[in-house]
């Protein structure tokens, strides 16, 4: 599930690593991944990587000559780069680029390691294949619609949370709500709102001053620590599996870190939420809403 630490992370790495690398070639051998055709992927050939970075959980490459591919990795894809040719020959490859050896390589390798190309893939894994790509004009990326209605970043400058989240809807559905605050998904704002000491059905509109900067102090420590803990642990290639230093997401049925009482799960909508009822809910237990029985 990569969220924004996740994707934090894939972007520094990657930035350091093809940062002035040239494209030899670029392909999308599972059409469906690429949601444009002009300018067509071949124009990436020849090309300078200048940039890669994050925007909420998009990942920008960005090249000379004003080109930008604009990637989600939605709930089960990874951007990984190979050091040679011989990365796994698989069928959840949904985007290829061919790396030659760049200005970034001498640094990241070592002095000896060979021009050697690279491959830059973007694979899916599980059954759903809903990772996209877009190769935009750079001029035209934020007005892209999966950038233009995003909202403010969750991280490291979130605004004040108060009016932004000024609705009666509940903080669950609000926080991971990307045109309200871009970034956060199912697993972090469990952790955001644990950290908080706020129930997940807390309507936003009914946040006192206090609880509104407690929880933005929250995202803060929840992503920010998140972002550092990766930067110790993860390496290229991004592994399939990145090992998420979560506390309380999935970890219902176990003992509340701060407070030892068990941690329980509750279905809200199509998934579940963990929490802990002495830290968050005055020790009550949430009922579920699952969509099912919303929609009956
Ligand atoms: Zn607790």
């Amino acid at each position: 599930m990569p969220e924004l630490p996740e994707v934090e992370i894939t972007a520094r790495l990657l930035d350091s690593a093809l940062r002035g690398a040239v494209i030899e070639s670029a392909l999308a051998p599972g059409i469906n991944a690429l949601k444009t055709f002009d300018p067509p992927l071949s124009e990436l050939s020849g090309r300078q990587i200048t940039a890669v970075r994050r925007r909420g959980k998009h990942l920008i490459l960005q090249s000379s000559g004003g080109l930008a591919l604009l990637i989600h990795l939605m709930s089960a894809g990874r951007l990984q780069l190979y050091d040679k040719l011989a990365g796994p020959r698989d069928r959840t490859s949904r985007l290829l680029l061919r790396v030659a050896a760049g200005a970034g390589d001498a640094d990241a390798a070592g002095a000896g390691a060979a021009a050697q190309p690279r491959e830059l893939r973007l694979r899916e894994f599980g059954s759903k294949q809903a990772a996209w790509v877009k190769l935009l004009a750079a001029a035209e990326l934020e007005q892209d619609a999966a950038l233009a209605t995003l909202g403010p970043e969750a991280w490291p400058e979130p605004p004040p949370l108060a009016e932004l989240l000024d609705a009666p809807r509940p903080l669950h559905t609000l926080l991971r709500d990307q045109h309200v605050i871009a970034g956060i998904g199912r697993s972090w704002v469990d952790e955001i709102l644990w950290l908080a000491r706020l129930s997940p059905y807390k309507r936003g509109g009914d946040l006192e001053a206090e609880e509104a900067a407690r929880l933005r102090d929250a995202v803060l420590e929840a992503l920010g620590g998140a972002i550092a803990h990766y930067e110790q642990t993860v390496q290229l290639p991004i592994p399939d599996k990145l090992p998420m230093p979560l506390r309380v997401h999935r970890h219902q049925g176990e003992p509340c870190p701060r407070c030892a009482t068990t941690l329980q799960a509750v279905h809200f909508e199509d998934y579940v939420i963990a929490y802990c009822p002495t830290c968050q809910t005055d020790g009550r237990v949430l009922k579920d809403r699952r969509l099912s029985r919303l929609l009956r």
